[in-house]
């Protein structure tokens, strides 16, 4: 299988192209523009593969991308290359509407381009796997869950802009034929996800004594998923899942924002004891970095996932449980030599 990726030098793109090297026979080409977000040290172990090959480049760039799938000849392309920040996208919506929105528009006409090309065998191997986000459907309120037919209700510029490259791939599907699946999934942790995403922020900046900020009250509840259960749902969806399909991905695990930072600030006083925080006599020790902040504009209350059809259909349930994925990747963030920080 020939599987070219986008945005695979981001958090979830690059553990999906460690998993495709290391557990599966594909040759990846990974398609990356490395913004701020990426991290090429997350591939540092695959990087000498022969199956693996990385171009730099925007996916805004069709010329680019016309040019690099005419000379791979992917069977698969899996689309994560994204604006992903939700805080920024209030800060600055543009860079959001142009790569989430323009470039998935962008791929889906150099696919389009491609496919046309193919002979009938390749075109019946062909498919294109976008990646998107549950924060399409908007919030929930204390009941209920996302299906695949929850109507669309995004409240960020983020989220908006996922939502349209989720229609735009769909119309693709039904307008030109064109051969995809999409998937929707709930809040990735784990290793290499840069520190202004929740978990990686509130461990590094507890590791410096910083502030830890919480927005509002703490209690938006959001459904966490460990990167590598992510990462082997995707490669069920885009190899067995029907095409025109959509995939809910989510890992049942219900936690609020307060909590999931609670639960942080007790794992750093047993895994960095000697930290001045830990020591400090008289006090909550982490915790007592804790701040509340003006609540996000727009912030949804409730993300939660049926995640029904993907077990029924493709057999896929997540395996690591919260306490041990959170575990491993707080472990992972005290062993960096030198932890990326926000600022
Ligand atoms: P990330 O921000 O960590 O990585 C994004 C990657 O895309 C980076 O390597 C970046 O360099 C690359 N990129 C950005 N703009 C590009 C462009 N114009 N051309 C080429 N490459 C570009 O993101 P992530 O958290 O790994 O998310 C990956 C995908 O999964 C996104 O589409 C996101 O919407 C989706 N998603 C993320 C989560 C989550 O919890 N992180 C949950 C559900 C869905």
């Amino acid at each position: 299988m020939r599987i070219l990726v986008t945005g695979g030098a981001g958090f979830i793109g690059s553990a999906l192209v460690r998993m495709l090297i290391e557990q599966t026979e594909s040759v990846v080409l990974n398609f990356d523009k490395l913004t701020y977000a990426s991290h090429p040290e997350s591939l540092a172990g695959v990087a000498d593969s022969e199956r693996y090959h990385f171009v730099q480049a925007d996916i805004c760039d069709r010329a680019r991308l016309e040019l690099v799938l005419q000379q791979f000849q992917p069977d698969h392309v899996m689309h994560l290359a994204a604006e992903s920040h939700v805080d920024r996208s209030i800060d600055g919506p543009a860079e959001f509407i142009q790569t989430n929105i323009v470039g998935t528009y962008t791929l889906l006409e150099a696919c389009r381009s491609y496919y046309q090309t193919l002979g009938q065998a390749q075109q019946r191997r062909f498919r294109l796997h976008h990646i998107s986000t549950d924060e399409v459907f908007g919030s929930l309120t204390e009941t209920g869950l996302f299906s695949e037919t929850s109507a669309y209700d995004p409240s960020s510029p983020y989220s908006a802009s996922k939502a349209s490259a989720d229609h735009l791939v769909r119309a693709w599907h039904r307008t030109y034929a064109l051969p995809i699946v999409i998937s929707n999934c709930s809040n990735n942790y784990g290793p290499f996800q840069y520190p202004e995403k929740l978990i990686p922020l509130m461990v590094t900046n507890a590791l410096q004594s910083k502030p830890l900020p919480i927005y509002g009250n703490g209690q938006q509840v959001r459904d966490w998923l460990y990167v590598d259960d992510h990462v082997k749902a995707l490669y069920l969806v885009a190899t067995q899942g029907q095409l025109g399909q959509t995939y809910n991905i989510g890992g049942s695990c219900e936690q609020t924002n307060l909590t999931v930072v609670r639960h942080i600030c007790a794992l750093l006083e047993e895994l960095v004891p000697t930290h001045p925080q830990s020591l400090a006599m008289g006090n909550a020790g982490f915790a007592d970095l804790i701040q509340y902040v003006v609540d996000r504009p727009g912030h949804d209350v409730r993300y939660a996932i049926d995640a029904s059809k993907i077990q029924r259909e493709l057999g896929w349930r997540a395996q690591e449980s919260f306490e041990s994925g959170l575990r491993k990747t707080v472990e992972w963030i005290i062993n960096q030599p030198y932890p990326k920080t926000s600022d």
